[in-house]
């Protein structure tokens, strides 16, 4: 049973609203809404022997001295509340926050759990979340991710009142299906589980209760995954022959030759597609590896084979960039290519849907425009979906439903270890192309610090003086949108009106209509614009060859991937490139990070070092599959309990199933998240 979170006691209309920001709808969305981490609260430091700064916050537990407000501007308060203890004082600052000083009352006791610095020569923490009296040593206390507008109080008070719930109704959270596997997992009952996540007395539970959890989820998953690929296989498929003539002219009239990588995925592509059950393939590439081309050859397949082809990509520029290649390469062959976007209309719509139906449309190059009811398709043989993360399962999903099981190709830009694409993208079969077309020039990255950055900005105007064009990416964090957009337009309208005031300046970010958002693209594509200053969502896949360098802003809030995605914008011609990542200075695994991606450039061993480096956190790829976000399990750190649930769902898929019983207990975990699982 679904309960909204609006039954939790203390959950109002507002709260429910900054929750749903969270992805939270449901109790059980809520219980399943792990910690981030646990604070250890089982020590208090005495205050004048924490050492400066301390990289964990601490407790310490001291008397309200002085109470202070001061007003340094107009639109600025700042409480400051001084506790001590034997051995040291600090002060407690709060900014903007002049509700917070009736909590205080001098000589009261206080404890507080926070960060400390050095400030003006003494001890400061800087919005400490502060407990009125001794706290009781004993236990870990969750902290959570936050959205603006939420505090963790509310989430653990919301927490506690949600396992009462689940005590009391029984039926609110997910339970794997009872193999002997998930025996050997099941440390406590499902309940106790959630309990130990959220407020552990030991972290030995915790972890037990972690795996216990993974176990489940990731059984679900696989689950899930191979179910969609027995259906998938269960069509009869479009059986091609051999190649023929527009293939041969196709590749005959390449402007260069294809690599071991390219030649490799066609392969496996004709394979599928001369054999007797649909094709479910995925290719991943690095950005620029070439999978285009490899695109324009199945399509070409599939066309001599008197089917027709379509080709859908996230953004109206890239479906019109494909657009053109796709003109340039196919020239002179047989062959009606269309282009279908959301500024294809009147006449110029109708004749292209008319053309699509008779069969005269072969190719169909488009973005979501292609899925839109009134497209039919005459017979539709193979979907071939770009940069696949960016639809959702439904979308891509809906194109496939325009034929008859087509052949279907999913691309994507995102490289993972060999060792898990069996996992995440269990249901498919993978080609990777893993080298760049010849001549491409490495991007030189250079990690530097704030120190350098004049000379940065001198660098880029030098290369802008030569003609080149200039990313600089700011970093965006969730917990505050708001905040970073500022950051971002701050920025943009500081460089526009100084260093750069001689230059056409543009700025993208993630509030933007797609429409302005797709403007400002494409004048940055046509060379108008010189300097692109953009948020984190520079669109992927863009390809402006004459941008030359860019300048990372806060290069440390970026995980490895991202920040090899970003640099995938530059070096996509034989110009010289630069990436250049700047960044205040950071612990020693931001400098292991930032190293890592100033001497390796290929992503699929970068991936890997990403697995070694970070212990949490979502695999990139997991979710852009259109897969649910995974809330214990963690692929990288649980690969060994992965290959348990991968085994142990494949043998239990063996024996007879109760295929209504099994989607039961799927739609129960994953519910409107994994909607469509079986549907495509
Ligand atoms: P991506 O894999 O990122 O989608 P594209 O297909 O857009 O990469 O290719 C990037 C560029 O490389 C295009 O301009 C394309 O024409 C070119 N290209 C593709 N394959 C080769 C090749 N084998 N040799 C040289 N250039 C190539
Ligand atoms: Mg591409």
């Amino acid at each position: 049973m679904d309960f909204s979170i609006r039954e939790i006691k203390g959950i109002g209309l507002r709260k429910e609203k900054l929750f749903a920001r969270l992805g939270i709808m449901t109790i059980a969305d809520l219980l399943q809404y792990f910690p981030r981490e646990y604070e250890d609260r089982n020590h208090v430091l005495p205050i004048g022997q924490v050492e400066i700064p301390s990289d964990t916050p601490v407790l310490i537990c001291g008397k309200v001295g002085t109470i202070q407000e001061v007003r340094p501007r107009r639109s600025m308060t700042i409480l400051k509340v001084v506790i001590s203890d034997n051995s040291g004082s600090a002060e407690l600052i709060w900014f903007n926050q002049p509700y917070r000083k009736r909590f205080f009352s001098k000589g009261q006791i206080l404890s507080a759990f926070g960060k400390m610095e050095w400030a003006y020569g003494h001890r400061q923490m800087n919005a400490p979340e502060v407990e009125n009296g001794l706290v009781q040593p004993g236990g870990f206390v969750p902290v959570y991710g936050l959205t603006e507008g939420l505090y963790q109080a509310d989430v653990r008070n919301a927490m506690r009142e949600a396992l009462h719930f689940a005590a009391e109704h029984g039926d609110v959270l997910p339970d794997s299906i009872p193999t002997d596997e998930y025996a050997q997992y099941r440390y406590m009952p499902n309940l106790a589980a959630y309990e130990n996540m959220h407020f552990p007395q030991h972290m030995k539970q915790q972890e037990q209760a972690r795996k216990q959890l993974a176990f489940a989820e990731l059984f679900d998953m696989q689950l899930g995954l191979l179910l969609r690929r027995q259906h998938a296989r269960m069509a009869a498929g479009i059986k091609c022959g051999p190649n023929g003539s527009l293939l041969r002219q196709l590749v005959h009239q390449l402007p260069f030759t294809l690599t071991k990588g390219q030649i490799k995925a066609f392969l496996d592509i004709q394979n599928d597609m001369e054999g007797e059950v649909p094709m479910q393939r995925l290719i991943q590439g690095d950005v620029g590896s070439g999978k285009t081309v490899v695109a324009a050859m199945a399509l070409a397949k599939i066309v001599e084979n008197g089917y027709q082809g379509a080709l859908m990509a996230p953004t109206e520029i890239l479906a019109v960039q494909h657009y053109e290649e796709f003109c340039r390469l196919f020239k002179g062959c047989p062959l009606r290519v269309a282009l279908l976007t959301g500024r294809t209309t009147g006449k110029e719509r109708a004749v292209i849907l008319q053309e699509l139906k008779e069969g005269t449309v072969q190719i169909l190059i488009g973005t979501h425009a292609l899925i839109q009811e009134d497209v039919d398709f005459f017979d539709l043989g193979l979907v071939v979906t770009d940069e696949q993360h960016r639809f959702g399962v439904k979308q891509r999903a809906a194109l496939q439903n325009k034929g008859r099981s087509p052949h279907t190709l999913y691309m994507t830009a995102t490289p993972i270890p060999r060792t898990l694409t069996l996992s995440i993208y269990g249901d498919l079969d993978v080609s990777s192309i893993h080298e760049m077309p010849p001549g491409r020039k490495i991007v030189k990255t250079y990690a530097v610090g704030e120190a350098m950055r004049k000379r940065i900005y001198r660098f880029l105007e030098k290369n802008m003086a030569q003609g080149r064009q200039c990313y600089i990416v700011c970093p965006l964090v969730e917990e505050s949108e708001t905040v970073d957009l500022q950051a971002a337009t701050a920025l943009y309208e500081q460089l526009r009106t100084t260093v750069f005031s001689n230059r056409s300046c543009g700025l993208v970010h993630g509030r933007m209509s797609g429409k302005d958002k797709e403007a400002v693209m494409e004048a940055f594509q046509k060379g108008d614009i010189q300097l692109l200053v953009a948020t984190s969502v520079i669109e992927v896949g863009v390809n402006v060859p004459n941008a030359a360098v860019i300048l990372v802003d806060g290069a440390e809030r970026f995980g490895l991937a991202q920040l090899h995605q970003l640099r995938g914008r530059v070096g996509r011609s034989n110009i010289q490139s630069y990436c250049i990542l700047l960044s205040a200075k950071g612990s020693e695994e931001t400098k292991q990070r930032l190293h890592w991606m100033e001497t390796i450039h290929d992503g699929f061993i970068l991936a890997e070092k990403d697995l070694l480096l970070r212990g949490s956190g979502h695999l990139f790829g997991y979710v852009q599959h259109g897969l649910p976000d995974l809330k214990a399990a963690d692929i990288i750190r649980d690969v060994s309990i992965l290959m348990n649930a991968r085994e142990s769902a494949a043998a239990f898929l063996q024996s007879p199933v109760d295929e209504e019983y099994v989607l039961r207990i799927l739609k129960r975990r994953f519910g409107r998240h994994f909607d469509g699982l079986l549907n495509n």
